[in-house]
Formats: C-alpha cells, structure tokens, sequence
C-alpha cells in the first residue's frame, strides 16, 4: 500500500520506536492517529499528527480510540501495534547468600501480559472490526514482536507475550486474508530507545559485543522492515526478526 494513503494508528508513539514511526509516517504523507498512556510524550510528535492518550489494556478506552481515529482521519485502514512494557525477572532465583527463593512477581507477569498480548490484541479486534464495518479494504496491521519471542533469559513474561503476538500474526492474517486485510509483524532485536536505555550498563554492552551488525539496532532500522511490511500487499502471516543477527 502507498504510505499516502494510509490512516493508520500507531500506539506506544511517545516514546523510541513508535514516536520514530509517526514521524516517518508523517513525513511520507500518510495521516496518523497516534495513541500512549503517556499523553504529555505525544506533545513532541510534528503537527498534523493527531493523537489522543490511550491505554491499549482498557477495552473502552481502546474502542473508543479507535472510534475516535476513524471519525478524525475520515478513515481508518492501518495499525502499528507498538505500544509494550518489560517488567524483566527470572522465574525463580535463589538467593546465594540467604538461600531465600525469589519468585517472578504474579504482578510483573500480568502487567506485561495486559500491555504486550491482551492490550495488543483488543486494538487489533477493534481495528478489524472497524475496517469489516466499512468495508475498507485493503487494510494492514503492523504488529511490534521482539527477537525474545525465541526466549530469553529474565523474560517468561516478555517472551510469552511476543511470542503469542507473533503466532496470531498468522492467526489473524488467514482470518482477514479474505476481507482484504493484511497481518504481519516484526520482531526487533536490541534498540536504541529509553526501554534499552534503562538496562543494566553491563548486561547491555556484553548484549551489544554479540550482535554480528556490530552495533545496537536504530528506530530507523525498525523503520525500514516496518515499511516493508506496510507497504509490500505480498507479505501477510509472517514475522521478520530485525536484530543485526543477536539471536538469545
Ligand atoms: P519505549 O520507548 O518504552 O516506548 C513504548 C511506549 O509505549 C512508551 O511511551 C510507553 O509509555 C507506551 N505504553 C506503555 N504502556 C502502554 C499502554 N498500556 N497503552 C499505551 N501505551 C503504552 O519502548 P520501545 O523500545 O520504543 O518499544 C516499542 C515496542 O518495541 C514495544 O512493543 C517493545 O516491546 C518492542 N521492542 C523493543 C525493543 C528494544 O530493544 N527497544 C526490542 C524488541 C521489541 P510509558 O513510557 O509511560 O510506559
């Protein structure tokens, strides 16, 4: 699809990736409807953006942005969905010198949960349901996987969110095939944004010595294969893993 005719909402589009997207968006013609729990973030994105708060885990307030995207745009025929949280711990770890047991927190496990997998797949539902309603086609949705979908280390939460995102990826695409509506997604390996930022110094540079690119990944990297999938009407069902070659 030509990005000039895409009204398409991004989530997570504060912040890192999903701010760099609106922006490119934006750049290349397209109108966007842009969405974050963090309302204030949205403030930095170039006028002629529109953007509203949004909490993708809050059904209501999901569907009623997306109402409001279609009713503002004249349109709706896109998604990005990008919006993501790391509440990062192991499953259990034992204490060396206490030899108490520490547990994944039920906590850090639903929150990643609700944001990663249920809030993506509520903005999904309601973005179909909106382009069956008006029979708008062709329509494409973006889905922001990550390369800890393999698995990773101090990640059941985030490996298991992305890892069900990205094999509804093909769930969805075979479901909406048929109505026009395209489903892919990508899975960035380790990117410069304020989520990496607050890694351990030293579990990020060891992280960045075995990427074979030789460097930490750019928003504009991601950039790259999300245009691709945006505007490429052959590629559905699939996710591309984007990391300069870290694999976990
Ligand atoms: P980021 O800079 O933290 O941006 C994520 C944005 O999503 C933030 O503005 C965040 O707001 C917002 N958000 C959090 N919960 C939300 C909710 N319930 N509803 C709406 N917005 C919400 O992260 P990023 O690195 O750009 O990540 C973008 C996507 O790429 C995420 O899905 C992430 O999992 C994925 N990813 C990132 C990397 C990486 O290395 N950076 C690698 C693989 C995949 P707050 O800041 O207020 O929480």
């Amino acid at each position: 699809m030509d990005l000039k005719q895409l009204k398409i909402i991004v989530t997570g589009a504060s912040s890192g990736m999903g701010a760099h997207f609106a922006r490119r968006l934006a750049e290349a013609g397209a109108q966007v409807a842009a969405g974050d729990i963090d309302a204030a973030g949205l403030e930095a994105l170039p006028a002629g953006v529109h953007r509203r708060r949004l909490d993708v885990s809050d059904e209501q307030d999901g569907a009623n942005f997306v109402a409001w995207a279609d009713r503002t745009m004249g349109g709706l025929n896109g998604l990005i969905n990008n919006a993501g949280i790391l509440r990062d711990g192991l499953l259990v770890k034992k204490d060396r010198q206490s030899g108490q047991i520490r547990k994944l927190a039920r906590a850090d496990w639903d929150a990643v949960i609700a944001v990663n997998l249920t809030g993506a797949t509520l903005m999904a539902r309601e973005v179909a349901a909106r382009m069956l309603e008006t029979d708008t086609r062709p329509g494409v949705i973006v889905n922001i996987s990550s390369i800890s979908r393999h698995g990773n280390r101090g990640q059941s939460n985030y490996t298991a969110a992305k890892a069900a995102l990205a094999a509804n990826t093909l769930t969805w695409a075979r479901e909406l095939g048929p109505s026009g509506i395209r489903v892919a997604a990508v899975a960035p390996g380790m990117v410069e944004t304020p989520m990496t930022r607050g890694m351990n110094q030293k579990a990020r540079d060891a992280a960045i010595e075995r990427i074979p690119a030789g460097r930490i990944g750019l928003p504009e990297d991601i950039w790259l294969a999300v245009k691709f999938a945006l505007e490429c009407d052959y590629f559905t069902s699939r996710t591309v893993d984007v990391d300069g070659g870290l694999s976990f």
